[in-house]
């Protein structure tokens, strides 16, 4: 019989930014009651802001042109990075030439272009995973996770730019901001993971 368990699902969460959101969730369930990358979300050790930006992504509610275009027709579906291709979540973060050239200019020499015909939850599962065997420590695992994230929001304010008829940031520039951000925030990140699993226990109650 499964254990049940009373999983505190948000922890972190909620106890940091609460500008992000405030929302508390709490499940009570089987240990199978929370999809898997929900539970990955709201554990992941990455920066309060961050992951509410992740969070609107995965739930469909950035503001991206082919989600406005339905409200207004007359708006330019085209992506206004590259404007080769509608704007959706999955051009911008996976198929976009800009998003590309970054990730494969980034100290990770990553080919986003294995990841075409991705949608986007399957690429949060893969950024947000911490059990990937890829990864030679749960460290180096945590640092792509923050440089995911840190790219995409970069990314989104480059898009913003566009929109307001600002300068927008170079590839080199992107990879130079996200580098400097990920050396910032990554010492926390690693702290609030190792504490985590201290606390782990904590937020486990088998009845
Ligand atoms: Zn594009």
């Amino acid at each position: 019989m499964a254990a049940k368990i009373l999983f505190h699902v948000s922890h972190e969460f909620i106890s940091g930014d609460t500008s992000a959101v405030s929302v508390k969730i709490y499940a009570v369930g089987t240990v199978h009651f929370l999809n898997s990358f929900w539970k990955w979300l709201w554990k992941a050790k990455i920066h309060e802001r961050l992951k509410f930006f992740m969070w609107k992504i995965s739930v469909g509610i950035l503001p991206t042109c082919d989600k406005i275009g339905r409200f207004l027709p007359l708006i330019n579906p085209f992506c206004m990075l590259c404007g080769g291709a509608p704007e959706s979540v999955e051009h911008l973060f996976l198929s976009c030439p800009f998003s590309r050239s970054v990730w494969w200019g980034s100290k990770w020499a990553f080919r986003l272009d294995h990841f075409q015909n991705w949608n986007i939850i399957q690429w949060m599962n893969l950024i947000l995973d911490r059990g990937n065997p890829a990864f030679d420590s749960i460290a180096q695992n945590l640092e792509f996770t923050t440089y995911a994230a840190v790219i995409m929001d970069l990314t989104w304010k480059n898009r913003n730019k566009v929109l307001h008829g600002e300068e927008i940031d170079s590839v080199e520039s992107i990879i130079a901001k996200t580098d400097s951000k990920v050396r910032e925030m990554l010492p926390s990140q690693i702290s609030k993971f190792k504490d985590a699993n201290q606390r782990h226990d904590l937020h486990i109650i088998k009845v």
